[in-house]
């Protein structure tokens, strides 16, 4: 490709609106222009960062047996209707309607639509398992679209569905998907963890997400520096401090603490760190009530919470349940608390004593409380928000927050949407019986994103070579000098038998042609200048490391491939 005919026109200057560095660089380097908030068009050279992306998943879904269908974008409510997330994904989902009044929607995914097809047409358990895929544009009414393509309103996504007889057969296809991920990523080059999620669903299955590191990324998470552990915040958990020596207990002691219904208030007015405070968090789980005890600088994790009572609804208590059930807010405290109040203790309760908590009394809080002695416990569940520096529950390593952009998730669904949609086969006993499915997500143009927020530097993009839309770009700097565009021409086209080229023919300065190739981020620049071609020499650079060197003119196309087989 020549870039006087390039469809491009790079930008000095991000537009303001871009706050994030992929945002800005895809823009500058006329790899997308905006049409409206959350939608863009992808220019000839994203486009084909995007393609090569959509590329290496296709070819590793299809070695992994994984066969492509194509889904339509435009959907009928009916069946999100069965399955309820017609009303779940609620305005998130674009829905529309047709002249007859039919309700539809765009899809944010196909679980759906993929059910009923593979019921229609496989009957038996000689069928399974198959896994079916689709490259797909998807759409999502996000309030706030923003960051570029990391969250905009439409999205190309790689989803694949897995059907098999039992759990087992579903492990096995979700394991053979789990596999190609990482091969996906490592052929990206990303650098990602793969990281437990919570299971949203509660009681729903092993799921995992993989997670781009970076500073801009949406998703908190926490992965040990030690070993391969790593998981979402929702799902996080840590190793449980030892408990504490039941050796000098304090008396149970009430203390005047008039006004001082918050941990912050009562560790100021006693001088004792926020440690040392027994937080009493109450909750409603489907009518009955449930206290949680934590230590009061920590935070209750509400999802874990939900886990530990699920079925029951988990819900903090209003100002007028604490007045129904007796309990003063702000100074409740687990001793004396009735006994139909399922008391939860956190585990890291048990590393600590003489604890100072509520007193149950309006203005009052009570110090040297203990488990067992002054109140009772009767669970100890992991309820505590993981933070930076705990133990990690594998290997007792050192957990490290950080912050990620999720790539893929794959998720073990078992019966969840074949159950509602009916969708069955008939098993070797004869009994009918619900597929077994597993989903598999990825966010293709994500990748792209998340590829240019981990490879980039102050001159712009830093591709890995899989994902550059070129490999690599002759610059002639004298334009002027027909010797210098002679020998770019000719190494250009010599360039062009190995590798993917392009070849800056602009009637511009070195300088402008320069900026622009770092700034698209061409792997492997070759720069033919008049002095060089005086000596009989190029000029290479690497782009990714800024490393120079220079070659023979008549070496100079093979000397590139070499540099460009050492990029990363
Ligand atoms: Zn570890």
């Amino acid at each position: 490709m020549r870039m006087s005919k390039l469809f491009a026109r790079t930008l000095r200057e991000a537009p303001a609106e871009a706050e994030i560095a992929s945002h800005q660089l895809l823009l500058r380097a006329a790899y997308i222009r905006k049409v409206m908030a959350g939608a863009y068009t992808w220019l000839p050279l994203g486009w084909r960062t995007l393609r090569k992306v959509e590329q290496v998943v296709r070819e590793e879904m299809n070695a992994s047996e994984a066969q492509e269908i194509r889904m339509p974008i435009i959907l009928p409510a009916e069946p999100w209707k069965v399955t309820g997330r017609w009303q779940t994904y609620g305005d998130l989902m674009f829905k529309l309607r047709d002249r007859h009044d039919r309700e539809l929607g765009l899809g944010p995914t196909h679980e759906e639509v993929v059910t009923p097809l593979v019921a229609g047409e496989y009957t038996s358990y000689r069928d399974l398992p198959v896994t079916l895929y689709q490259v797909e544009w998807k759409y999502r009414d996000e309030f706030r679209p923003r960051f570029g393509l990391l969250r905009g309103r439409e999205f190309l996504m790689k989803d694949a569905y897995s059907f098999d007889r039992d759990e087992q057969g579903m492990r096995a296809s979700y394991d053979v998907m789990f596999e190609a991920y990482k091969r996906i990523f490592d052929r990206c080059g990303l650098r990602y963890r793969i990281v437990e999620a919570d299971p949203g669903e509660i009681g729903g299955g092993v799921n995992h997400e993989f997670m781009a590191l970076a500073d801009v990324g949406e998703d908190e998470f926490v992965y040990c520096e030690n070993c391969d552990y790593a998981a979402d915040l929702e799902a996080a958990t840590a190793k449980a401090p030892e408990p504490a020596p039941t050796s000098e207990l304090e008396p149970l002691t009430q203390v005047l603490t008039p006004d001082s219904s918050s941990i912050e208030a009562v560790s100021n007015l006693l001088r004792r760190p926020a440690s040392e405070m027994l937080k009493c968090m109450i909750y409603d789980a489907g009518g009955d009530t449930v206290a949680v005890l934590i230590p009061g600088d920590r935070e209750v994790n509400e999802e874990k919470v939900a886990r530990a009572m699920w079925p029951a609804p988990v819900r903090a208590l209003t100002d007028e349940d604490f007045v129904k059930r007796g309990l003063v807010k702000g100074y409740v405290g687990p001793q004396g608390l009735p006994e139909d109040v399922t008391i939860i203790g956190d585990h890291s309760v048990r590393a600590g004593k003489n604890w100072v908590t509520g007193a149950n009394k309006t203005d009052y809080h009570v110090s040297g409380a203990n488990a067992d002695r002054d109140f009772r416990v009767d669970r100890w569940e992991d309820v505590v928000q993981v933070r930076e520096g705990d133990a990690c529950p594998m290997c007792g390593g050192t957990l490290v927050l950080s912050r990620g952009i999720v790539l893929g998730h794959t998720y073990q669904l078992g019966a969840r949407y074949s159950k509602p949609l009916k969708a069955t086969f008939v098993d070797e006993d004869g009994t009918e019986q619900p597929f077994q499915m597993g989903c598999y997500g990825i966010g293709v143009d994500r990748i792209v994103a998340a590829a240019a927020e981990q490879f980039n530097d102050d001159g712009g993009l830093t591709w890995p070579k899989a994902l550059a839309p070129y490999q690599a770009v002759v610059i002639p700097t004298n334009m002027d000098q027909p010797a210098v565009v002679e020998t770019a021409e000719r190494l250009y086209a010599e360039l062009e038998r190995g590798a993917e080229a392009m070849l800056d023919d602009r009637e511009l300065t070195a300088g402008v042609k320069f900026a622009d190739a770092d700034l698209i981020g061409y792997p492997v620049q070759i720069v033919v200048g008049k002095r060089g071609i005086e000596s009989g020499s190029v000029d290479l650079k690497l782009r990714a490391t800024v490393e120079r060197s220079s070659a023979l003119i008549g070496e100079a196309a093979e000397a590139a491939i070499a540099l460009l087989e050492s990029a990363p």
